[in-house]
C-alpha cells in the first residue's frame, strides 16, 4: 500500500527565522518593517488555513483592531512574500488565491471548486515518480506543486 499523509499543520520553521528573513525581504524592496506588515506574517504563520487576503485581513482585524491595517497592505504585503517564495498560493480562478507560508513541509492538495475547501496530501510513490521522472529528462527539479480540482465528499453528499 502507498502511504498517504494527509494535513500538514506542523510549524517546521522557527518564527524568528522567518521574522529575520521577512525584515531582510523588507529592506531590499526599500520598504520599512512595520507592525501591520509583521502581524501580517504572524497571522499566517499561526494559521493552519489557506487564507484569502480577504479572510487574513478579517482575522488581523479581529485580533488588533488598533493596528488599522489595510487591505492594500496585506494585499502588497502577500505579493512581495510571494515573489520571494516565503509564500505559496492556490489559484480559485474568479474567486481568487488562498495563500499559505511556504516553509511548510511539501505536500500537495486537493481543492474542491465547490465549497473551496482544501485537503493537503503526500502520497510517497507519486513523490518518488516525479524525481525518477526529472532524473531520466535530465531535468534538475527544485520544487514542484500539483493541485487537483474536483468536488470533495461532502460536497458530493449533499446532491
Ligand atoms: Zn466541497
Ligand atoms: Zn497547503
Amino acid at each position: 500500500m502507498a502511504t498517504i499523509t494527509t494535513n500538514f499543520n506542523d510549524r517546521t520553521v522557527d518564527y524568528k527565522e522567518l521574522l529575520n528573513d521577512f525584515k531582510i525581504l523588507l529592506k531590499n524592496n526599500s520598504l520599512k518593517f512595520t507592525i501591520q506588515r509583521e502581524v501580517i506574517l504572524e497571522t499566517l504563520y499561526n494559521s493552519d488555513e489557506h487564507l484569502t487576503p480577504e479572510s487574513l485581513h478579517h482575522l488581523i482585524q479581529e485580533k488588533h483592531p488598533d493596528l488599522k491595517t489595510g487591505i492594500a497592505t496585506v494585499y502588497r504585503t502577500l505579493a512581495l512574500l510571494e515573489d520571494s517564495n516565503m509564500v505559496t498560493s492556490l489559484s480559485f480562478g474568479a474567486q481568487g488565491k488562498k495563500y499559505e507560508l511556504g516553509a511548510k513541509e511539501h505536500h500537495d492538495h486537493l481543492i474542491c471548486t465547490e465549497c473551496g475547501s482544501i485537503t493537503e496530501f503526500v502520497d510517497e510513490k507519486i513523490e518518488l515518480r516525479q524525481h525518477s521522472i526529472t532524473e531520466q529528462l535530465g531535468f534538475k527539479m527544485s520544487d514542484h506543486s500539483m493541485q487537483i480540482y474536483g468536488i470533495c465528499k461532502n460536497c458530493q453528499e449533499k446532491k
